[in-house]
């Protein structure tokens, strides 16, 4: 599963329901409950203290959903998560917020997944590249090589 606005909608859809992600499975009203945080976290600071949307940027809630979800937001936040009620009244009014909360996550995941130091891939990071670890390894034969060689070099000085 990757999250993207179809898989977004899904969950959204069945708030008592589970997802599995990485394979471990996850109940769908903890990452409502993430999917919010992540919302109400983009609002600007001064918005989120009067619990409204002063300017419609499309960035964070906008309108008449802006003071329900964002005192929910705030006082669920102690708690780590919704109660199923909560989390019922949430979910339908994510929905339309589908697109931004995949905008989220593919920028959390472009901050999660690693750049190669050697062959400059996203994805994995240096030491776990097959390639350098391959050259790594190849580098350590030759030195080997270059060792034992300058070992029967002296030996045959000495002899
Ligand atoms: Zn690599």
């Amino acid at each position: 599963m990757t999250f993207n606005k179809e898989t977004i909608i899904q969950i959204l859809k069945d708030p008592g329901g589970v997802t599995e992600y990485k394979s471990k499975r996850w109940a769908n009203r903890t990452l409502i409950y993430r999917m919010l945080q992540a919302l109400y976290a983009r609002q600007t600071g001064f918005e989120q203290e009067i619990e409204a949307t002063t300017e419609n940027n499309g960035i964070g809630f906008n309108g008449a959903d802006s003071h329900f979800l964002s005192s929910v937001a705030k006082n669920s936040r102690p708690y780590g998560n919704l109660t199923s009620k909560q989390c019922e009244h949430v979910a339908r009014r994510l929905i339309k917020y589908a697109r931004q909360l995949e905008d989220i996550a593919l920028t959390k995941l472009q901050q999660q997944l690693p750049l190669c130091g050697y062959c400059k891939q996203i994805g994995h990071a240096q030491q776990d590249c097959k390639e350098y670890q391959l050259k790594e390894m190849q580098r350590k034969l030759l030195q080997q090589e270059a060792k034992q060689m300058q070992l029967m070099d002296t030996k045959s000085y000495h002899d």
